[in-house]
């Protein structure tokens, strides 16, 4: 059985942002919903797990854009959940925190229909958080109030009290505080709050480019509408703002504001990206490259047939691992049928992929090329014996050259072609004022420079996995700024920081 009921409402809170801070609760409820009701702030990429055959309906509301209004939206999730089915109602934040999360379930009650609430992160603790803004602190606040800057406009009187607010212990926090932050400031300071109280505005918190700015209660709206500090956003006013000085964390990670391009295939990049984005920077995923599989070749169905025949079995990369071990499985094998072969792999990335199938490569280059494969190889005797190669269409041809030299009777088998993909136009202009290009093979330089021309971001430096790709790159006439030591991902992200401490 599912995490979900049917004929339910799930109330849904997806967090302020960053996709890390959705809770695993609404996960697994998203990937189990037959239909999910969204809004305008849920975090990039909330519905990638979502069915395929889930409806998604969006239903957000945009400033100065007409929306589903809020009354047929509760008929929808009504009508859908009598309908026998699973409904998620996803929204930003936490839904019962200035999220009518409220409103929605007595309308369901009402209707006699079963809802659960499942909390999200507010932007209230998030945004500052990541702002470096403790809402509570033993020596400043001891309690919070979180506050409606802007309140329904259909309300004809203010439900804001400002004696109430100035007088109020501790920590204030404005949702939907900026249209109106010149007039509640000055609310609050005719009322008793101090002018010098130090104040913050925290702009798209917890998402990529997330902005604060400090300042007093008195001064905080010329300086929100200086910076040009727009919505979402939040208004921090108490002594703890003045905290963020030491507390600031997110600004201090070695790659923040910068925007580094990744160009692997999507089906490699992921890793990569993830790692970029939890060191600070904005990611721009512009593959170039997409790995098609060549599994159902008769050549490789051979391979996969005979593999037993091998002496050596040379592997080039993660991918070849990958696509090997699903072509023995199409064959009825399984890892025992490289049992009595020596497996060399191309370098370290490869051998962890081979161990995660629970084979111990017996070589592997300290460097990732295949010349360093050839020259570790030179130990292992292979005159007369049998070879394969499994690797990429396009590979070079030093390694099987070099053993066939050597007296081997060399097989080559190319269990997939990188094959080129049309650039993604949003993410050719997000790479424009790119700081960093990273290239993990020759093909995919090829491929960008080619299907950009001269949108390549021509202020972004070039941060190069080892010397065949650099040559590449050169001769596609780019600079080469940074070359990985060691010819993996893990080096040419070491060699990006390292660069990046000092540029
Ligand atoms: N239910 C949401 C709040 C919705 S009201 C929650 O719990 O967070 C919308 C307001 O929330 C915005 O006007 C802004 O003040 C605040 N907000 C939401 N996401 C934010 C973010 N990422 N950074 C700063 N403020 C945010």
């Amino acid at each position: 059985m599912g995490v979900t009921r049917r004929g339910v409402v799930y109330l849904v809170g997806a967090g302020p942002g960053d996709p890390g801070l959705m809770t695993a609760r609404s996960l697994a409820l998203i990937a189990d919903a037959d239909a999910i009701y969204y809004d305008r702030l849920i975090p990039p990429g909330a519905l990638d797990g979502a069915r395929e055959d889930a409806e998604l309906v969006y239903v957000g509301k945009q400033p100065g854009v007409p929306s589903v209004p809020q009354a047929e939206i509760g008929v929808r999730l009504i009508e859908s959940a009598k309908a026998g089915r699973s409904v998620v109602r996803l929204k930003g934040g936490d839904p019962f925190v200035f999220g009518r999360g409220g409103e929605e379930g007595e309308a369901l009650h009402e209707a006699g229909v079963e809802f659960e609430v499942v909390p999200g992160v507010t932007a209230g603790v998030a945004a500052t958080a990541y702002a470096g803004i403790p809402v509570t602190h033993r020596d400043d606040a001891s309690a919070v109030a979180f506050i409606t800057g802007h309140e329904d406009p259909e309300k004809a009187e203010t439900a804001l009290d400002w004696d109430a607010l100035a007088a109020f212990p501790g920590t204030l926090v404005f949702y939907m505080g900026v249209k109106r932050l010149g007039e509640n400031a000055a609310a609050l300071i005719a009322a008793g709050r101090a002018a010098e109280e130090p104040a913050a505005a925290i702009e798209r918190g917890t998402w990529a480019g997330q902005r604060t700015v400090t300042a007093t209660l008195g001064t905080i709206a010329a300086a929100v509408e200086r910076e040009g500090i727009g919505a979402p956003a939040l208004i921090v006013i108490g002594a703890v703002a003045a905290r963020r000085e030491a507390l600031a964390w997110l600004e201090r990670r070695p790659l923040h504001g910068r925007t580094v391009v990744v160009t692997r295939a999507r089906a490699q990049a992921s890793g990569l990206a993830k790692t970029l984005r939890g060191l600070g920077a904005n990611v721009v995923e512009l593959p170039a490259i997409r790995i098609e599989s060549l599994i159902e070749s008769a050549e490789v169905r051979d391979g996969a047939t005979a593999i037993r025949d091998y002496d050596l079995i040379c592997l080039t990369s993660p991918n070849g691992v990958r696509l090997l071990f699903e072509a023995l499985a199409e064959a009825g094998r399984d890892a025992r049928a490289l049992a009595g072969a020596t497996v060399a792999a191309i370098g370290p990335g490869t051998a962890r992929a081979l161990a995660a199938r629970g084979i111990a490569a017996d070589v592997v280059p300290e460097r990732f090329v295949a010349e360093s494969l050839v020259e570790a190889l030179t130990e292992v005797d292979v005159e007369g014996k049998r070879v394969l190669v499994a690797r990429a269409a396009e590979a070079r041809d030093v390694l099987p050259d070099a053993l066939r030299e050597r007296g081997g009777a060399v097989d080559v088998v190319a269990l997939y072609e990188t094959v080129r993909e049309a650039p993604d136009e949003a993410a050719v202009a997000a790479a424009q004022d790119a700081d960093y290009v990273t290239f993990t093979s020759s093909s995919t330089v090829t491929n960008l420079t080619e299907a950009l021309g001269d949108r390549f971001p021509t202020r972004a430096r070039i941060v190069s996995i080892g010397p065949v790709t650099s040559a590449t790159a050169r001769e596609a006439g780019l600079e080469v700024a940074v070359e990985a030591d060691r010819h993996d991902v893990d080096g040419l992200l070491a060699a990006l920081l390292a660069d990046a401490a000092t540029n």
